[in-house]
């Protein structure tokens, strides 16, 4: 029999926005996505999490996620602010008492490091659940996380990095279109970052520069606003919304650069959150 999937609702909130640095306001790269199933078989969905960099847990707190309904956290990269979260997570589930497995899914080089942070940490030693662990590889199949289909692509950044793209169903009825949603964490603008987004309904893209500074964007591997938009419009992209921005740059500054290609563009915040009817 087939496993039956229902979703009712579909969000995406943003817990942290900030580039890698930041001026105390606003929290480093988080993301989830929360699904509401009327009814499922299966593997159970919850919150899934893009990405948790340093103090990713307060940010969680703070807007009120409830930590043991993460059930999987796709990493983008092994940078500072988008991982460094991750044992800090994991120790609170612990005192929590979470009993449920944790899935945590990001490119080569993610085993180590959790391996290293547990060894010298020895974080959540006496946790009653387990991690799995997985080092994706680029162009993977497409895998299943609840009632998400997700697939991962290798974008162009100063070390490994993957950017995710997410299928939803929008509802039990198997022939509608899904809900594509594309993350790409850190990147320069990149052929793949434009399959990434291909079609996408939201297409949450870093813009950590503008194009005054579209030579640091070069040196370091990152997008200015303009290309991500570039990269929204070439894409095919329904919606646009800039993440990881800097706090040198004011957010009006950043959506007029992005405007010049693309229209329907939001800088995100702390806080924001998108759901299913306005995909
Ligand atoms: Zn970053
Ligand atoms: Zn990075």
């Amino acid at each position: 029999m087939n496993s039956l999937v229902i979703i009712m609702s579909l969000r995406v909130k943003f817990y942290g926005t900030s580039a890698a640095y930041s001026d105390g306001r606003r929290g480093y790269s988080c993301l989830g996505i929360r699904e509401k199933k009327e009814e499922r078989e299966g593997e159970s969905g919850g919150l899934t999490l893009l990405d948790c960099g340093d103090g990713a847990v307060h940010k969680l707190a703070n807007f009120g996620a409830d930590l043991l309904s993460i059930g999987n956290i796709l990493v983008t990269h092994c940078h500072s602010d988008h991982v460094s979260g991750l044992a800090s997570i994991i120790e609170t589930m612990g005192i929590l008492k979470r009993t449920k497995d944790l899935g945590i899914f990001g490119p080569k080089g993610i085993k180590e490091y959790f391996g290293t942070v547990q060894k010298i940490t020895n974080v959540a030693a006496d946790r009653k659940f387990k991690i799995r662990l997985t080092e994706l590889e680029a162009h993977d199949d497409r895998f299943k996380l609840g009632g998400l289909e997700v697939r991962a692509f290798p974008m162009e950044h100063s070390i490994d990095c993957f950017g995710y793209r997410i299928e939803a169903p929008r509802g039990s009825n198997r022939n509608t279109r899904k809900i594509i949603i594309s993350y790409t964490g850190d990147t320069e603008p990149c052929s793949e970052s434009a399959r990434l987004a291909r079609d996408a309904d939201l297409l949450i893209h870093e813009a950590t520069f503008l194009e005054k500074d579209v030579a640091n964007a070069r040196l370091s591997k990152h997008s200015t606003a303009l290309e991500a938009a570039q990269t929204a419009r070439k894409a095919n992209a329904k919606k646009l919304i800039l993440t990881h921005t800097s706090f040198y740059n004011s957010k009006k500054e950043t959506i007029l650069e992005a405007k010049k290609v693309f229209s329907n563009v939001q800088v995100a915040h702390d806080g924001l959150v998108v759901n299913r009817g306005q995909l």
